[in-house]
């Protein structure tokens, strides 16, 4: 028995139900009479005084054998002062087991496990798809700037400077050229940015609030404009649909309903791992097919053969049995496969009107070489 300012402290032997090994443990009862604080090495367990049972004690004996209701996990207490207290104040040490509580918890974890997954699956994706109609210009500026600086922290040079972004006087107007031709006059929801950043991977990136960000590795694949093309009106699709800006309301809506149900028990870092995959989450295959017909629609209309989306795949594809950190593009754009044939099949879409080159060679050339 000892005393500190929380109250005084009980010695007793504690056994967790699963390996026979005794523990040394103390416990003391709450100022509220309500449970019993019990400490096992560096553990702090918290038993209701309520569904306290020493099932096969009798007055007379010691020690006292304590376990609590549903768990398996008994305290046993050897010091008489100890005993006293928990005759005293556990009202029904000597009742039957607490099946109803037990039921109690069953009800409540599985009544939290619905609520979560009527959060997360049904309210979430409904709740999203509003607020990114309802979106200012104001906020979707700020996501899309948020986006282009994670992905430069992300790809990060060794000295941990963001990745560089690039931006030459030609390489410029070369791009706006390019996108101009694409994007035609449909109407972005959230207006457009695209920029080029000095990064490895062979990818482009139709990111939230209209920020199209492109990596420099892109230009070691794609051989042509036409093919360069396949892949941003791809993500002009993406943008189009604000797959991205939805899929990232979504994402941090259930982060904020994961921390809530996890408490401190995770916190922190979980929020830390999300918002990294916020960056590169999977968008799912049904956006993907969404994506690519847009851009089928897109090339044809400006008399880009389609062979140009499949070229850049299968391209893309022999990457993918490298799988090493470039191919980005496959982990963020799966089944490629199955896209190539999709595209394949549309060659029915003949391009209306023989094709203006998108870009002169100096132009594409200016563009290639816009990170040197
Ligand atoms: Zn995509």
């Amino acid at each position: 028995m000892a005393q500190d300012r929380r109250g005084i402290w009980y010695e007793a032997t504690f056994f967790d139900g699963v390996t026979p090994v005794d523990q040394a443990a103390t416990f003391r009862v709450e100022d509220d009479t309500t449970r019993i604080v019990i400490h096992v090495g560096d553990a702090s367990l918290n038993w209701p005084l309520s569904d306290l049972r020493a099932p096969a004690h009798r007055a007379d004996e010691a020690p006292l054998v304590l376990n609590c209701g549903y768990k398996d996990a008994r305290l046993v207490v050897r010091d008489p002062d100890g005993q006293a207290v928990l005759e005293r104040l556990a009202h029904r040490l000597r009742k039957a087991p607490p099946v109803a509580s037990r039921l109690r918890y069953l009800a409540w974890g599985t009544a939290a496990i619905a609520s979560v997954f009527l959060s997360y699956f049904v309210l979430l994706p409904r709740m999203s798809a509003a607020l990114t109609l309802a979106l200012p210009q104001e906020t979707a500026d700020e996501l899309a700037e948020n986006a282009l600086s994670m992905l430069r922290e992300y790809y990060a040079s060794d000295d941990g400077e963001p990745a560089r972004i690039c931006s030459t006087p030609a390489g410029d107007a070369a791009l706006v050229k390019l996108m101009d031709r694409l994007i035609g006059d449909i109407e972005l929801p959230h207006g457009f940015n695209a920029t080029v950043i000095d990064a490895s991977p062979m990818n482009a990136m139709g990111q939230p609030g209209g920020q199209m960000t492109l990596m420099n590795g892109i230009f070691r694949i794609a051989e042509t404009p036409e093919q360069l093309a396949g892949a941003l009106a791809h993500e002009l699709g993406h943008l189009y649909h604000e797959h991205a800006t939805t899929r990232t309301l979504r994402r941090s809506a259930s982060t904020g309903i994961l921390e809530l149900t996890m408490g401190e028990f995770t916190g922190g870092e979980v929020v830390a791992g999300l918002s990294q995959r916020l960056i590169f989450a999977e968008y799912s295959r049904e956006n993907e097919r969404i994506a690519d017909e847009f851009a089928r629609e897109v090339l044809v209309r400006e008399g880009i053969p389609l062979s140009a989306m499949s070229e850049l795949f299968a391209v893309l594809m022999m990457f993918e049995t490298e799988r090493t950190g470039v191919a980005k593009y496959l982990e963020t754009h799966p089944g490629f496969g199955e896209r190539i044939a999709a595209t394949n099949m549309a060659t029915g879409m003949k391009p209306a009107a023989a094709a203006e080159p998108l870009l002169t060679e100096d132009e594409w050339s200016a563009l290639r070489s816009i990170c040197e």
